[in-house]
């Protein structure tokens, strides 16, 4: 177990913001969390990953817990597909990087999120046509409150669009342990989102390997790369507005992209947020990626309060302009 008081969080959160937390507690093992429970009791504590969905606004007055669960163990295999268990504290990407590795299948196109699988799960992380939840098969986790384990089926993880039962009902009362996921031995390529198909060197086999290169060179070239530049991905979540309010908005927008979702019309944040001309701009030391207007970037020396108020900024202008709200995707601290 690693315990450490005053523990800086600068390299803990990928928005490179300055923060500093009460104390830090990495647990090795499932018994070493049941172990530390009753030093969270009447404690305010936030179980953490790599910190890439994360904005610090202020020093965290609390316990930051970690996962120090690492391994990939492979469960089940039939000649269709094989079932792996991983730690919940293993870089996702890393467990992409062995799959493509083994020839298996399901999870190329999530390459080059950052984060690890606990978190994974927690987020239903989603990129190009997939999301985890698609080969998510039960999620391991322990109470915080109660030390009991429990296993959740995919179904009881209410999966939808970035959201899970550990970001709603459950939020803050569960660590996530383990992670199940079923690969496939055949691969069913996903290459009709963003400019996948057109990215694939001419002539080449079509592998989980290839699609994974091209996906990370992509992101690479659209996306700050982490530890260059600050920040936590998409900041804003796409809104979903009604079937009326689209067609009224359509009218004055006509090029206005939008996607048909279940609950309504999906309209994406970042084409809103370019057209009231912040691609490119910052307030303070915070701005908006010229690339990709979804994200806010820290110029340097940024504090979680600048971006807070970038972000302020931002949501108003939308609303004045399409009446549309928008809300932060990013876990603000
Ligand atoms: C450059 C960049 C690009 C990104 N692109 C994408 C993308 O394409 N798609 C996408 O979906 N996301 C994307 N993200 C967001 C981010 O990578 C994901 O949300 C990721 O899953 C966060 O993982 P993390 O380990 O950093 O978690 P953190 O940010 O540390 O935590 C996220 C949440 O998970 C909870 N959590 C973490 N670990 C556990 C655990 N073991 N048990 C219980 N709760 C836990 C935390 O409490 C918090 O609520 C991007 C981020 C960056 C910086």
């Amino acid at each position: 177990m690693i315990r450490i008081n005053a523990f800086s969080l600068l390299h803990h959160n990928t928005f490179g913001i300055d923060a500093q937390a009460r104390q830090y507690i990495e647990y090795a093992s499932e018994e070493e969390l049941t172990a530390i429970l009753p030093a969270l009791a009447g404690e305010r504590f936030f179980h953490i990953g790599e910190g890439s969905n994360l904005l610090f606004t202020q020093d965290y007055d609390g316990i930051m817990l970690h996962s120090g669960l690492r391994g990939i163990q492979l469960l089940e295999e039939t000649d269709a597909d094989v079932v792996v268990r991983v730690g919940a504290g293993e870089r996702f990407d890393d467990l992409i990087a062995w799959s493509v590795r083994l020839g298996w299948s399901g999870i190329e196109n999530l390459s080059h999120i950052p984060g690890e699988a606990g978190a994974a799960a927690v987020q239903n992380i989603g990129a190009y046509g997939v999301e985890v939840k698609d080969v998510i098969e039960r999620v391991h986790a322990v109470d915080l409150q109660s030390g009991e384990r429990r296993t959740f089926s995919n179904a009881d993880c209410h999966y939808a669009y970035r959201q899970s039962i550990f970001k709603q009902e459950l939020r803050g009362r569960y660590a996530v342990t383990y992670v199940d996921l079923r690969l496939s031995k055949t691969f069913t390529p996903h290459l009709d989102y963003g400019n996948v198909r057109a990215s694939l060197p001419e002539g080449a086999e079509l592998t989980p390997h290839l699609v994974r290169q091209v996906i990370t060179a992509i992101r690479r070239e659209k996306l700050p790369e982490p530890g260059e530049v600050g920040s936590a991905g998409s900041f804003f979540m796409n809104p979903v507005v009604s079937e009326q309010t689209f067609r009224t908005l359509q009218a004055s927008y006509p090029a206005m992209p939008h996607y048909a979702t279940a609950g309504g019309v999906k309209i994406p944040a970042g084409w809103m947020i370019d057209q009231c001309g912040w691609k490119g701009q910052t307030l303070g030391r915070a701005g908006v990626h010229a690339k990709q207007a979804l994200v806010l970037i820290n110029c340097g020396g940024a504090t979680g309060a600048e971006v807070v108020a970038l972000s302020d900024r931002i949501r108003a202008d939308v609303k004045q302009r399409f009446g549309v709200d928008i809300h932060p995707e990013v876990n603000i601290l």
